[in-house]
């Protein structure tokens, strides 16, 4: 996964070096993803390896690094994996979503509304996860109130502030 920009300065000077080492040395050019991804296709390791077919997709594989607590600051070798680019991206995308669902949620608080549900998180590990299957059934108002919970979320946040003062 290519480093976002707005990222760059969080990781160390000498991360080309680390990331470098970590990928030939220690993971033997081989994923090291042992189902962290959560995308369920692998069993034990991930079979792919740098430079070679992906397994199911055959596109070449691109082994990088992935910080698993997502933090770019935290180079400690425990803390990071040799993944192929399948693996990274699934990887990211899990915490993707749990962090949107969790600013989602603290937006309804700052504008004092209940959290009109909660998303289920699922477990990274958790390979059979499907978000709709699983969906616990909760107290959702209905449609006739959705307009109102809406309109709520659509007042900004500026307006709130000035009609406090
Ligand atoms: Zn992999
Ligand atoms: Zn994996």
């Amino acid at each position: 996964m290519p480093i976002r920009p707005e990222n760059r300065r969080r990781y160390p000077a000498d991360w080309p070096e680390i990331s470098l080492s970590i990928r030939t040395g220690r993971a033997g050019g081989q994923c090291e993803c042992l189902g962290e991804c959560g995308r369920g296709t692998h069993h034990g390791r991930c079979p792919n390896r740098n430079a070679r077919p992906a397994y199911g997709t055959g596109s070449t594989v691109v082994l990088t690094v992935a910080h698993l607590d997502h933090t770019p600051e935290h180079c400690d070798p425990a803390n990071l994996r040799a993944m192929c680019q399948g693996c990274h991206l699934h990887y990211d995308q899990d915490h993707h979503r749990q962090t949107a669902a969790a600013t989602r949620r603290a937006a309804l608080e700052q504008a004092g509304q209940q959290p009109l549900f909660v998303e289920p998180v699922p477990a990274v590990c958790e390979p059979e996860w499907q978000p709709r299957r699983r969906r616990p059934v909760v107290d959702v108002p209905g449609p006739d109130h959705w307009p109102a919970a809406a309109a709520a979320l659509l007042t900004p946040l500026a307006t709130k502030e000035t009609d406090g003062a």
